[in-house]
């Protein structure tokens, strides 16, 4: 019997390896297949950033040729502002960010940043100074620790808890049955969503990028969680230049520029108290 169990007993652990390569490698393609929508010319330099300042000029953008998503979309985050992006579903708002990171290149007009046009420049070297808190944040299989320390590798346990600490998640993790080696992900402990957004804020703080990229959830969150979030997250994007794709009231109303979009063109755009905001989030 134990001549059969050993083999048995190997073949799971092997079983379990090779199950958790494929996951990896899962997660691995799929950032891989939203890569390979751009390419690098092959005379790319690096991104020269100086100050942070976004310009879009007439961008024109579709997924499928024949169904503009956008449409001569036009405005400038100055360095260090706040932009927050309403309008209704569909209208456009998360394209707008993809497209600044640079996941599909525009189709007409152009996207700088610095005075540069993003889509001339090395992509690595563009999202190197770019960070993004999305609003369904992947937890790889493995500990908290390693997974808020994505955001910067190099970084030490003791940034990574500091990263915690200011994304306002430390004493949560602390709280969980092995502290920071607690395993999450598909296998591990399961995090709510106001959690993981906070592993998100956390990767972000570590990473420390110059502009950064948020969609703010649309779950509702309980009033402390999300104070919490907002304290964690105006920490992050103070005189950073930040594009949020906002639903809350409170982030549309602290931004120093709102731009409103409908059927992929902005229909409206300035701040909180000079617009007629009904109906549009
Ligand atoms: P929401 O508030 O619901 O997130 P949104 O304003 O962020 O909406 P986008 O996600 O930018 O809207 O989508 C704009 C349009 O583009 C939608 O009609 C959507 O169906 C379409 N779209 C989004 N992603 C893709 C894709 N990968 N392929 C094809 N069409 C897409």
């Amino acid at each position: 019997i134990i001549q059969l169990y050993t083999p048995l007993n190997w073949f799971g652990t092997y079983y379990r390896m090779i199950q958790s390569a494929f996951v990896d490698m899962e997660s691995m393609f799929d950032l891989l297949t939203e890569e390979k929508e751009v390419k690098d010319d092959v005379n790319a330099g690096d991104l020269l950033f100086t100050e942070g300042r976004v310009d879009f000029q007439n961008v024109c953008f579709s997924y499928t040729a024949g169904k503009e998503i956008l449409s001569e979309v036009s405005f400038t985050v100055m360095p260090g502002q706040t932009v927050a992006l309403v309008g209704p579903s569909g209208s456009g708002k998360s394209t707008i960010i993809r497209l600044l990171f640079r996941f599909y290149d525009v189709q007409g007009g152009c996207i700088l940043i610095d005075g540069q046009d993003i889509s001339k420049v090395k992509q690595n070297s563009l999202r190197s100074y770019i960070g993004v808190v999305p609003q369904d944040t992947v937890l790889f299989n493995d500990n908290i620790r390693e997974n808020i320390r994505y955001g910067r590798i190099s970084a030490s346990d003791q940034e990574v808890e500091e990263a915690a600490v200011a994304a306002d998640i430390h004493h949560k993790i602390l709280s969980f049955p092995d502290g920071y080696d607690t395993e999450v992900g598909e296998r591990g402990l399961k995090l709510s969503g106001g959690e993981k957004q906070r592993v998100a804020i956390a990767r972000t703080i570590l990473k420390s990028p110059r502009i950064i990229l948020l969609d703010e959830a649309t779950s509702a969150l309980d009033s402390q969680t999300e104070c919490n979030i907002q304290a964690s997250l105006a920490k992050v994007c103070a005189n950073h230049t930040t594009l949020v794709v906002a639903h809350r009231l409170s982030t549309i109303i602290k931004a120093d520029q709102i731009l409103v979009l409908h059927d992929g063109r902005i229909a409206e755009q300035g701040r909180y108290f000079h617009l007629d905001l009904i109906n549009t989030t």
